[in-house]
């Protein structure tokens, strides 16, 4: 792939961070172990969803990051910038996958 078409697929940087209106039918799951902590995503998010694991979950200089699940939109951003700029380390997953798998509830 070109580095045009590249980053022709990169979604806009937010501007206005918004809030969540609806349940979405899927939300970004970060592979942990796949994440550099590189914190490309994070300005993508249109809703600012988006932080460092805690420094003691990993004891690293640089922690990955993770989605909080319950404000996440499924705008998908996060994943064309991570896929497009980085690691590819962000998977859109079903929200009813997400709540079983990580015994949670999303509004
Ligand atoms: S852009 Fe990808 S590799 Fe970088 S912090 Fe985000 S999820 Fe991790
Ligand atoms: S899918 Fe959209 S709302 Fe959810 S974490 Fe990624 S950028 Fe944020």
């Amino acid at each position: 792939m070109s580095s045009t078409d590249r980053y022709a697929k990169l979604p806009l940087l937010t501007e206005n961070i918004r809030d969540k209106k609806t349940r979405p039918k899927t939300v970004a799951v970060v592979d942990e172990d796949n994440c550099t902590g590189c914190q490309v995503c994070i300005p993508f998010c249109p809703v600012d969803c988006i932080e460092p694991v805690s420094k003691e979950k990993y004891n690293i200089p640089i922690p990955p990051v993770q989605v909080r699940f319950n404000e996440c939109i499924g705008c998908n951003a996060c994943a064309k910038a991570c896929t497009a700029l980085t690691w590819d380390a962000i998977r859109m997953i079903k929200t009813d996958l997400v709540e079983e798998r990580y015994n949670t509830t999303i509004k």
